[in-house]
């Protein structure tokens, strides 16, 4: 079978869809196929947490404009599609116990003021916190943005009673939530074919380079058939298959690694935790609590005497679901390293109890759970980085071929703005001065490695 399209583009999960939905319905243009290997949204994209939050670290503002602008445009599909995507604006929670670590959420906090998050708002010991109201379960009209950066105990355990009273300090993010990435997902896919966006199912294995730019794509479809689409505009949202697809397809090789990223999920059935909870982030490393038997057998066992070992900072969570009949999500990457993207992915067995126990230290209510673990469901996929953790959205050295991808832990809030940049570039509209951060060429220059030379803070969860 042969055809021509505008424009193809590989990978149906939420980079591809985001950049179909913009072409087609935004922009207008016509003949756009879509290659999809698999389900859509089901490699990654329905995997996540579905969270978002417009909090990011420097060294400049690029992140941060790239997802205000993402969440400016999950705001109006909210709208657009009567509340579809149910985004809520509940927040991050940002809690530690070390009074050394106040410093660093106050410089946070006026970093992300400066670079554009909103105002920050301190509330000091002794405060009323009449200012600092929690933000409702659903919706997010009227809720306010910035940050409350709160330091009185007592305040925080009134609004929180849950949380540990060791905590000293906490940072409440407010443009922060969490949505329905699959109803996200489909009402872009939806609304990209009623606007004549055509899905193929099946694996680009070839495309035709002659003269040095983009001819066509070979398709081996899912019916068996061989499918050539003419097409000289190709865009690359290949997940975690990115790197060998940039390689095979066009001989390029691209600065990605694949981390694996589980997380693990079950019914709160003693509510430890409030259904109308924000999103919870322990900033502090632990030492997961054991029993002074527990302790006395890890210590005598080779294989498992790590789980005494201390645990980077970072454990957090959030409740899923109907307020009392929810579920508890609870991530924490404490090994994340490259690895080659295997599938289906291998789950760590121990993670369900070693998260439980990590996150007990923010809040105590689940070592309820210790003595008899819930029945728990681990799933997850692989966050594919680049080596400061910025997205790739943008041409390529080959003529007529651009990517939209590697979107790490932030696909889904990101995903609305990658995809309307990706159109962009396709149709030569003006670019956000912040575009250029997310430039494939960027690497290229010495002084730009050298500037995130430092394994800062890269924002990653
Ligand atoms: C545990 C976990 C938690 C996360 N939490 C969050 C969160 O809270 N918020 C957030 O914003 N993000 C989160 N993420 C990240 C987010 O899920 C990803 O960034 C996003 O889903 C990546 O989307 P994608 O379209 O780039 O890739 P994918 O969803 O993997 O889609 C790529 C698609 O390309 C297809 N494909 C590949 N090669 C070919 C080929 N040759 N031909 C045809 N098709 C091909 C694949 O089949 C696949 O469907 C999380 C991720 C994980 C793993």
């Amino acid at each position: 079978m042969k055809r021509a399209a505008e424009v193809v583009i590989v990978g149906a999960g939420i980079a591809g869809i985001s950049s179909a939905f913009e072409l087609a319905v935004r922009k207008g243009l016509r003949d756009i196929v879509l290659v999809e290997a698999g389900d859509p949204l089901s490699l990654t994209s329905d995997k996540s947490t579905e969270c978002y939050r417009n909090w990011w670290p420097g060294p400049d503002d690029a992140m941060l404009r790239l997802m205000n602008r993402s969440i400016d445009l999950l705001e109006t599909v909210e709208r657009e599609s009567g509340g579809r995507t149910r985004l809520n604006r509940r927040g991050y929670l940002y809690a530690t116990a070390d009074p050394d670590r106040i410093d660093t959420l106050l410089a946070n906090g006026r970093r992300a003021k400066a670079q554009g998050a909103g105002p920050l708002r301190v509330h000091e010991k002794g405060s009323s916190g009449s200012d600092w109201i929690p933000s409702p379960a659903q919706g997010f009209a009227g809720v306010p943005e910035g940050a409350d950066l709160v330091l009185d105990p007592d305040l925080i355990r009134t609004r929180f009673p849950w949380l540990t009273p060791d905590i000293v300090a906490c940072l409440h993010a407010r443009r922060c939530g969490w949505l329905s990435a699959q109803q996200l997902g489909m009402y872009l896919l939806e609304e990209a074919r009623r606007h004549g966006v055509e899905v193929i199912r099946g694996m680009v294995r070839q495309v035709d380079l002659s003269g040095g730019r983009v001819r066509s794509v070979r398709i081996a479809s899912a019916g068996g058939e061989d499918i050539r689409i003419d097409s000289e505009r190709l865009i690359l949202s290949t997940g975690p298959h990115l790197a060998a697809s940039a390689r095979d397809l066009l001989g390029i090789e691209l600065p990605v690694v694949c981390e694996r990223h589980l997380k693990v999920a079950f019914r709160d059935h003693r509510s430890a935790i409030p259904g109308d909870a924000p999103l919870m982030v322990w900033t502090d490393p632990v030492t997961l609590p054991w029993t002074k038997e527990e302790r006395a057998e890890l210590e005598a066992s080779p294989e498992n005497g790590w789980l005494l070992d201390p645990f980077p900072a970072g454990v957090h969570g959030r409740p899923e679901g109907r307020p009392g009949e929810h579920w508890l999500l609870i991530l924490w990457t404490f090994d994340a390293q490259p690895v080659p993207p295997i599938f289906p992915l291998p789950v760590c067995d121990s993670l369900p109890e070693i998260a439980l126990r990590g996150w007990s230290k923010m809040i105590p209510a689940l070592c309820e759970y210790f003595e008899r673990l819930p029945k728990t469901i681990v799933d997850g996929g692989y966050y594919v980085r680049t080596p400061e953790n910025r997205p790739l959205i943008g041409p390529l050295p080959v003529a007529g071929a651009w990517v939209n991808a590697a979107w790490s832990g932030f696909g889904i809030m990101g995903g609305c703005a990658g995809g309307e940049l990706a159109a962009n570039w396709i149709t030569g509209d003006p670019m956000p001065p912040w575009a250029k951060a997310f430039h494939p060429a960027r690497f290229d220059d010495p002084a730009y490695r050298q500037r995130f030379a430092h394994g800062d803070d890269d924002g990653q969860l």
